[in-house]
């Protein structure tokens, strides 16, 4: 992992975990910590806390849970969504047989997939101002960027119509493949009706997810990271990915060829398509490219962009 900033005070290299004010002074509890921390203390603070943990009591206060993914995430709370609304039709003696789902043109499969399995209609609409209707943001990737580069950004619990967000921990998260997370603002937005209560391992345990047994790698991962880069660390790698997209940009731009259709701020990416496209498309660009060892996928755009293709490039905050 390349980090372009690394000089800080909390990066002061101690090598005695044990003493060093890292394992000492401890972390805030619900909070991810401001200062990134040396990895072994991250390392040893996690084992411990693992060790007290042999009996499985849960905390019964967070609402929210882990997922494979973000697919996972979407499925859960789709139906947490078409679940309460359901409900409060009931109550008022109106149809609840036909729902559906407000989402954008451009959104990932698995809202398709949501669709489709969970029978709720997909409704697209141009966004506009003026709705009262509950908000789920997907913020896959978009949930570890904004919080450390655009923290003014306000996209989450600060709106009051956003009832839940996922995002998936093995994207910017910077976890490896398979986690996901979802919260609920409240309990009263995760009706209680979906949650199951087992005590095969012990204690109540209550339970939200497609599976049943999951790894545990992952979320002890995500939680390394979590305590290990800290506040700092994780903005320090998104600035980095940031920089990192705009050198590319202006890389590709010095070429003349091509027109960036991607916005500066955002999920830092490069989209761009090419300015003559009569001898050759973009789809034979991300062939080239291939060649070369450079995933670049070039897509098609929404319907009713259609005529426009694009390869995306970005650099990972990871060297393969
Ligand atoms: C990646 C992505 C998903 C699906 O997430 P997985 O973690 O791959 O299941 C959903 N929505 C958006 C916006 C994504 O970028």
């Amino acid at each position: 992992m390349v980090l372009s900033k690394t000089a800080s005070d909390s990066d002061e290299s101690i090598h005695s975990t044990f003493a060093s004010r890292y394992v000492r002074t401890s972390l805030p509890r619900f909070k991810m910590p401001e200062n990134s921390i040396p990895k072994d203390a991250a390392y040893q603070i996690i084992n411990d806390e693992l060790m007290l943990d042999g009996n499985p009591r849960t905390q019964k206060q967070a609402v929210g849970v882990g997922t494979v993914g973000s697919s996972e995430a979407i499925m859960l709370d789709g139906l947490a969504f078409k679940r309460k609304w359901q409900n409060t039709r009931k109550a008022q003696g109106l149809p609840y047989d036909k729902p559906n789902i407000v989402t954008g043109a451009n959104v990932q499969v698995c809202w398709e997939k949501f669709a489709r399995y969970f029978e709720v209609e997909l409704k697209e609409v141009k966004l506009s101002e003026g709705w009262d209707t509950p908000i789920h943001v997907d913020a896959a990737s978009g949930g570890f960027i904004a919080p450390f580069i655009y923290p003014e950004l306000e996209w989450d619990f600060r709106l009051p119509l956003v009832k839940s967000i996922n995002v998936s921990g093995h994207k910017y998260g910077l976890v490896y493949a398979g986690i996901g997370w979802v919260i609920w603002r409240s309990k009263e937005d995760l009706p209680e009706e979906l949650i199951f209560h087992i005590n095969y391992l012990g204690a109540d345990q209550p339970t939200f997810t497609l599976n049943f047994s999951k790894g545990s790698s992952q979320v002890i991962a995500q939680y390394y990271q979590l305590i290990r880069l800290g506040f700092e660390g994780y903005r320090n790698v998104m600035e980095n990915c940031h920089e990192n997209a705009m050198v590319l940009k202006q890389g590709l731009e010095k070429t003349g060829r091509f027109n960036i259709v991607s916005k500066d701020d955002g999920v830092p990416l490069v989209a761009f398509s090419l300015k003559d496209n009569k001898r050759h498309d973009e789809f034979e660009v991300a062939e080239m490219l291939r060649r070369f060892g450079w995933i670049v996928p070039a897509y098609t755009m929404p319907a009713d962009a259609q005529h426009v293709t694009v390869p995306t490039e970005w650099k990972e905050w990871q060297e393969n």
